[in-house]
């Protein structure tokens, strides 16, 4: 190898001279599932890992009791450290306001329970169902209309999706299946194969459209076996990312969802009006505008649903319409999201703007 410069060694030296860091490193992991097993549940930890006062860890462990505490370190590396008001941060802490009940926040807003057609199929709109893969989740968002879901329903392996499948294939008006969870991508690969396949069996299917929140905040979980089925299936694949902040969309995240649309996936992104994290204009054109980079359509900009224990991130909905009519002003049309909420028994989601 040819020997270096000075300058070049000098310069080096400078930019790697010991800094406070301002994030948490992000770890290297052999694989995603070992990246989820180190998932921060604890706290106490994650106060520390973020350099904040022990209060902010004792304050989460109540609420914690009834909805754990759950992040990826990868997703925490995102965070600045010493600011409790991190975007990102506010997304998964728990708060002692989410144990204050409020009238109309209740465990099930949306109605799953009602249009639930089988254990884990859910069909609430014409030609498309969802299907609740898995229970379990990357991250718990704190503000998550499923946070008391009954998943315990959910079928637990391939053999359980015979009933979805077959109530499916005898519906010819369905042409869209959604994969959801809980977060469809915390399955394996050799799992999420073997679904699509026998999807792309039923022949009046089109589409496989994954919901996942995995790429922002397990980007690792992005493989080469992931867009081999999902590039390799006769349906056309839709991949809908859920990112809430462009502080999310940093770093290995970018990269992850770089090699989603590289391999010509297309990609839609929605995310939640949330109280302290996107209620501003410069928040909502900020990831607009950084999505856009990353070649992610807005799709959707959901008001809340007011599930109990949410309650402190709820915006009105007159600000919603503000906001929107604002980035209309700032944004060419199709990086304004679709400002909608799901009311129960409504055959689409809202739009309001
Ligand atoms: C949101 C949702 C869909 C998809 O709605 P789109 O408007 O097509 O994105 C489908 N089924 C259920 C149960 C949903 O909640
Ligand atoms: S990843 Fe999605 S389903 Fe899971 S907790 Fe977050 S918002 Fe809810």
């Amino acid at each position: 190898m040819a020997a270096i410069p000075n300058m070049t060694r000098l310069s080096h030296a400078v930019r790697s001279a010991p800094v406070a860091a301002a994030f948490p490193a992000e770890p290297l992991y052999a694989t995603w599932q070992q990246a989820l097993k180190d998932a921060v549940r604890d706290p106490l930890l994650l106060a520390s890992l973020l350099d904040l006062p022990d209060r902010w860890g004792t304050d989460a462990l109540r609420a914690a009791e009834t909805f754990p505490l759950f992040a990826p370190k990868s997703y925490i590396a995102r965070m600045q450290k010493g600011n409790p008001r991190d975007p990102l941060l506010r997304q998964v802490l728990p708060v002692s306001a989410e144990l204050t009940p409020t009238p109309g926040f209740s465990p099930d807003p949306v109605g799953d329970a009602e249009a639930s057609l089988l254990p884990g199929l859910l069909h609430k709109y014409d030609g498309r169902v969802l299907m609740v893969t898995t229970g379990a989740c990357a991250v718990h968002c704190r503000y998550c209309f499923r946070r008391e879901f009954p998943y315990s329903e959910i079928p637990p392996g391939a053999d359980a999706w015979d009933p979805a499948l077959a109530r499916i294939r005898s519906d010819k008006s369905i042409r869209e299946v959604i994969l959801s969870g809980g977060d469809p991508l915390t399955l394996v690969d050799s799992q999420l194969r073997i679904l699509a396949e026998r999807l792309a069996d039923i022949p009046h299917l089109r589409r496989i459209r994954i919901h996942t929140r995995l790429p922002v905040v397990l980007p690792q979980r992005v493989t080469d076996e992931l867009l081999g089925w999902l590039r390799g299936s006769r349906l056309t694949p839709i991949v809908v990312i859920h990112a809430n902040h462009a502080a999310e969309l940093v770093g290995s995240a970018a990269s992850a969802i770089a090699r989603l649309v590289d391999a010509g996936i297309p990609l839609l992104n929605q995310s939640v009006l949330l109280r302290g994290v996107n209620d501003t204009v410069p928040d909502l054109v900020q990831l607009s505008e950084r999505l856009l980079d990353l070649r992610v359509i807005p799709y959707y900009l959901h008001l809340l649903d007011r599930v109990r224990g949410a309650a402190h991130f709820e915006v009105p909905t007159a600000t919603g319409i503000r906001l929107i009519e604002s980035l209309r002003r700032q944004l060419p049309g199709y990086a304004v999201p679709r400002l909608v909420r799901e009311i129960s028994g409504q055959p689409h989601k809202i739009p309001l703007a």
